[in-house]
């Protein structure tokens, strides 16, 4: 399990990645480009208050991670804010700190969401795997097999073409995917949900999580953090 080095022969095959430009997503593509995948990957533009970021570093992300493997990016619209109303993911305020429980990021229905379209545009393309960064560890019912199996087999109701749902990172937690990932360019990924000027705000839920995931593989954090860290 690496994402350096001399890459594998091509597998022939596309793969759909749903990308959010965060650590995890990225660090999947990377070791799919690394395997000999081929790559379509997916970003879902719900207009959300860190969209402008986290696709600016997206954009950086996958110019380095640049090979003939990995297909152009495909942006799908799917807007969140009359569905989410007055939620912090929208309206940017009293979002989660740097002391909240991991549970506190919870984004109502977030992966049925995420996976609808991308799903979708790949049945409708003959890509018959949609692969998600969710990781063992998360701890939202909505990133377990369950929810993925159920969720599978209503996309495979005929006629539908068929298309499976994997998790290849599902057996790692974030210490083994920053292990996984540590070689890649990760100063072009965006994990703050309330971002300041551009930057990470260095203050918030997910932010501390980042620094942490660091800090686990004892690795230099790249990340440029807001200098007051207020929101
Ligand atoms: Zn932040």
């Amino acid at each position: 399990m690496q994402a350096s080095g001399d890459p594998s022969p091509d597998s022939g095959r596309t793969v759909g990645v749903l990308l959010s430009g965060g650590l995890d997503s990225s660090i999947l593509l990377g070791d799919m480009l690394f395997h000999g995948q081929r790559v379509q990957p997916f970003y879902i533009r719900s207009g959300l208050v860190w969209q402008r970021e986290e696709m600016a570093a997206l954009a950086q992300f996958l110019r380095a991670m640049a090979a003939p493997r990995l297909a152009e990016l495909v942006v799908l619209d799917l807007p969140l804010d009359d569905l989410y109303g007055e939620h912090w993911s929208v309206t940017g305020r009293a979002v989660p700190d740097g002391a909240s429980p991991d549970d506190a990021v919870y984004l109502p229905g977030r992966n049925a969401l995420l996976v609808i379209k991308a799903a979708l545009w790949c049945q409708t393309r003959g890509i018959g795997e949609l692969a998600l960064g969710v990781l063992g560890s998360s701890p939202f019912d909505d990133a377990r097999s369950p929810f993925f199996e159920n969720l599978e087999a209503a996309l495979n109701c005929p006629p539908a073409a068929p298309i499976r749902l994997t998790r290849p990172l599902a057996e790692l937690d974030k210490r083994g995917v920053m292990e996984l990932g540590r070689d890649l360019p990760l100063e072009w990924t965006f994990s703050c949900i309330a971002p300041v000027d551009g930057l990470h705000c260095g203050a918030c839920n997910k932010c501390a999580e980042r620094m942490t995931a660091f800090r686990s593989i004892n690795a230099r954090d790249p990340t440029r953090y807001s200098a007051d860290g207020k929101r």
